[in-house]
């Protein structure tokens, strides 16, 4: 994969003052949930509504998520609110039902990442279109997975990507439920400086109150931008309860943040 300024293309469109906000539900739960939280959001800096609709959990027996009909919802709140919308795919046919649905952005997950033949069909169903689509690290602390997945995307022709930084998983337990290993992303932008570099907190977390010190890491890390996990309700939540904050919360976090990185 070459090293191109197309890369981070899609980003200097947004036009936006760093860094890029994504924020919203771990999952879609409810049509009214989602526009409440969308609604919620609309005047703060975050100009991207995230929301699961398709969730892989490690164990079975817990929400997996809304499926299809959350897509509707998205488009619905895009409607109301003017955000753009993101959602996780996890094979090539929730590729194909979020393109007709208009979700503008597409990530895959650190579940997926992790799988070759899966991120190949991901790419294969993307080919042609002009999506931005944003890779997760691998759950594992593995730099090569991660740049196998973008490059299978590169190679299939998108070429408006980015990466998310959401932690590595580990078997003895830290203050973290993911470690954040950050000398694995640096690695990673060393290799691919275009390539924009998004941190995830609340997958690194797992709690709320270390959010915003990873928020503030990353941006003096120069990082492109933020996904916050952000719920009316989150104690209530149906999935990720403990590490989502609620709008006013990341609002408040957007203001006590020092952003050092200008636009150019
Ligand atoms: C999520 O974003 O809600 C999620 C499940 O993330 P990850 O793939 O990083 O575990
Ligand atoms: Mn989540």
């Amino acid at each position: 994969m070459e090293n191109s300024k197309e890369l981070r293309s899609w980003l200097d469109d947004f036009g936006l003052n760093h860094p890029l906000v994504i924020a919203g539900p771990c999952s879609a739960e409810t049509e009214e949930q989602v526009l409440t939280i969308a609604h919620q959001l609309k005047d703060s800096d975050a100009t991207v509504l995230r929301a699961g609709i398709w969730k892989p959990r490690t164990r079975p027996g817990n929400f997996e998520g809304v499926g299809a009909l959350g897509l509707k919802w998205l488009q619905k709140a895009k409607e109301e609110t003017g955000m753009l919308t993101t959602t996780e795919v996890a094979n090539a046919n929730h590729v194909d039902l979020a393109l007709e649905h208009d979700v503008d952005i597409l990530w895959i997950g650190a579940r997926t990442t992790v799988s070759p033949f899966i991120v190949q069909d991901i790419a294969d169903a993307l080919k042609g279109t002009d999506k931005i689509v944003l890779v997760k690290n691998p759950v594992n602390p593995d730099l090569s997975l991660w740049l196998g997945a973008v490059e299978r995307l590169h190679t299939a022709d998108i070429s408006k990507l980015g990466v998310i930084h959401r932690g590595f998983s580990a078997y003895e337990k830290t203050k973290y439920r993911n470690n954040p290993e950050w000398q694995i992303p640096i690695e990673l932008q060393n290799k691919f400086p275009d390539l924009p570099l998004i941190l995830d907190p609340s997958h690194i977390a797992g709690r709320r109150d270390i959010i915003f010190d990873l928020c503030q890491t990353a941006l003096d890390l120069n990082y492109d931008g933020i996904m916050v996990e952000t719920h009316h309700t989150p104690d209530k939540a149906w999935s990720d309860a403990a590490q989502q904050i609620t709008p006013d919360t990341l609002k408040q976090i957007m203001k006590d943040l020092k952003v050092r990185k200008e636009v150019s």
